[in-house]
């Protein structure tokens, strides 16, 4: 899952970056309105943390622009402001959740998680799709109800996968999505087809099923067959 947080406290942008990759989210930083919006142009992100008062203006506007180009990215507003009339004209602009200033980062984690589950996953604690089984909080995942060890990124792949299904992804989407900016390019399409393989071999039931298909010369479709 990957992350955007604007925020320009540094340390507290670190400090979240740091917690939240520990659990799993590929996380990348915007300190500014503009920078978030050349991000939010480029690239996509399953969720975003947003300040409300940046250096270069309202966060708000950063909502209002997410909200425009990328529909399916769920929101949480992190504020200083108190006032009940900054969290309604948030969630308003179509803000998922608000957190006031100081924070707890396992609360922002658990609020994230929740977010993202409601937002990608149809609300459901697990993912089920026919054998595969994920469970996002301990991050196992079954394949005919036995435990399948992968490793992150197959993990996050995995999910990837999940809340693309049909689609085609292409190879450098899955490379941006696993590691975020710092994708060099020709390495990275190298891994991705690394842990594509890897992931197939761990997938493979009795049935083998063959979900992920290759699209010549484009990446790869997760089958819903
Ligand atoms: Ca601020």
């Amino acid at each position: 899952m990957k992350i955007l947080i604007v925020e320009d406290e540094e340390a507290l942008s670190e400090s979240m970056v740091q917690y939240l990759s520990r659990e799993g989210f590929v996380c990348e930083t915007a300190y500014s309105l503009d920078q978030a919006a050349e991000k939010i142009e480029l690239y996509l992100y399953d969720a975003a943390i947003v300040d409300l008062a940046l250096p270069d203006g309202d966060g708000l506007s950063v909502i209002r622009k997410l909200k425009h180009i990328a529909a399916a990215t769920g929101i949480i507003i992190v504020s200083a402001r108190k006032a009940l009339e900054d969290k309604i004209r948030g969630l308003e602009t179509g803000s998922d959740d608000y957190l006031t200033k100081p924070f707890s980062l396992p609360e922002l984690n658990a609020r994230l998680k929740s977010l993202i589950r409601r937002r990608h996953f149809g609300g459901n604690n697990e993912i089920i799709f026919r054998e595969i089984r994920v469970n996002p909080y301990s991050r196992q995942v079954f394949v005919s109800n036995r435990e399948t060890h992968l490793s992150r990124k197959e993990y996050d792949l995995l999910l990837y996968f999940l809340s693309n299904i049909d689609a085609v992804l292409t190879k450098e989407s899955i490379a941006e999505h696993l590691w975020g900016d710092y994708v060099d390019s020709a390495d990275s399409l190298d891994m991705v087809y690394s842990h594509i393989k890897n992931l197939r071999k761990k997938l493979a039931g009795p049935s083998d099923a063959g979900y992920i298909q290759s699209v010549y010369g484009i990446g790869y479709k997760f089958r819903s067959l």
